[in-house]
């Protein structure tokens, strides 16, 4: 048989090649985002008194309507911004499932999508399916703040969308309130769809809020929302999400998601809906998380590592050019076969591999594999 690449130049994620490398050679894994301590057992309870009391068949396509009702109070009480959940929010599997079929529903052929570089990798494939074209805006090393004027200047009539992220995955950097209403000034009046990664809207630090695209009325009316529950209560395995989005939006996004999922597992949905009654359950992630970067910087601050602290996301960007001038791939390979400490080069996530010399290292991690992986940093 012979057949053509849909994406001939798409290679296996570097989340998948760093842990098996990680695993093969019993490294450390600071590389894909996972914590390695346990949920909570609330959850897992309320997910298990779901199945033993019948949530086993379909759910209702968008999902369980208590779930999508929690989460419109969240909105509501984190931002004071409403989204219906019968027509504005839809569950899905991760938030990796809304974001490829928010861009299936929206773009197509000859449409130009403009990302942010370093960029997580699941946008790109996605954009290239529908044969359109991303087009890139380079956030530079150390601040990773976004060039507004450099965004106009890639804005035209085929551009369809705009993909922003914060807090960022990779970097840690989060946009601010003026980034925002840059971004608002530059799309009003178009017909820009703005797609807002804000998985990692709950793990933000040194009292910074969240700007999410909803607390900007002409953004929130040509914006979807992504979100995590893995993210939030440390169950990336749970593969389950959501995203809202005005109610025109989300009918179209609709019409693609029954034929993509049509729905998601239905006991983890009601478990998260009970679970989502106390909302201390996530106000309380930030400060869990700052306590961990907090430990695992004051940890390294005398390695031969620099670093700006991340502002959000579990990860913290460390810059290795004082120590070797390799490639930031190979530098990561060797960290893990020869120190036994794996981390994400961020050179993927850029055009061209452009290289500054810095690696991503998880810190969702319990204090003992910090303080191990800190004896490791340390000794290089
Ligand atoms: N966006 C970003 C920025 C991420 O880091 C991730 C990884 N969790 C996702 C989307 C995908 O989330 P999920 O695991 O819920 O599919
Ligand atoms: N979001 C996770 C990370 O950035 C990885 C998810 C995945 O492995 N696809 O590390």
């Amino acid at each position: 048989m012979k057949h053509i690449s849909k994406l001939p130049n798409i290679e296996t994620t570097i989340f998948s090649v760093m842990s098996a490398l990680a695993n093969k050679h019993q490294a450390i894994n600071l590389s894909q985002g996972f914590p390695n301590f346990k949920s909570d057992k609330k959850l897992k309870d309320l997910v298990a008194k779901a199945m033993q009391s019948g949530y086993n068949q379909y759910a209702p396509m968008p999902g369980n309507i208590e779930l999508r009702e929690r989460i419109a109070n969240k909105f509501d009480l984190l931002y004071n911004s409403s989204y219906h959940p019968e027509t504005e929010i839809t569950i899905t599997a991760g938030a990796t499932q809304a974001i490829f079929t928010i861009i299936s529903a929206f773009v197509k052929q000859e449409d130009e999508v403009i990302i942010f570089k370093p960029a997580y990798d699941c946008y790109e494939p996605a954009i290239l399916l529908q044969g359109a074209k991303p087009v890139s805006v380079q956030l530079n090393a150390p601040n990773y703040s976004v060039d507004w004027s450099a965004v106009k200047q890639k804005i035209n009539h085929k551009t369809k969308m705009i993909i922003i992220n914060t807090p960022h995955n990779p970097s840690g950097s989060v946009l601010s309130k003026a980034d925002m209403l840059q971004l608002e000034a530059l799309t009003k009046n178009t017909n820009i769809i703005v797609l807002s990664d804000e998985v990692y809207e709950h793990i933000i630090f040194d009292g910074k809020k969240h700007q999410s695209a909803c607390l900007f009325p002409d953004l929130k009316a040509r914006s979807f929302i992504t979100a995590s529950f893995g993210k939030t209560f440390h169950n990336t395995g749970w593969k389950i999400g959501y995203c809202c989005a005005p109610k025109p939006l989300m009918t179209e996004f609709r019409k693609v998601h029954q034929f993509n999922v049509f729905s998601v597992n239905h006991p983890m949905q009601k478990g998260l809906a009970d679970y989502l009654q106390d909302s201390n359950h996530y106000l309380e992630i930030a400060a869990f998380y700052q306590e961990k970067r907090d430990l695992f910087l004051s940890l390294i601050k005398d390695s031969r590592f620099t670093f700006q602290a991340s502002q959000g996301t579990y990860f913290q960007v460390l810059n290795f050019s004082e120590i070797t001038q390799e490639y930031d791939v190979d530098f990561a390979k060797r960290l893990t076969v020869e120190n036994k400490l794996a981390a994400i080069p961020l050179s993927v996530f850029n055009d061209d591999n452009k290289d500054d010399k810095v690696l991503r290292f998880c810190f969702a991690k319990t204090k003992d594999t910090l303080k191990k992986a800190a004896e490791i940093i340390n000794k290089i």
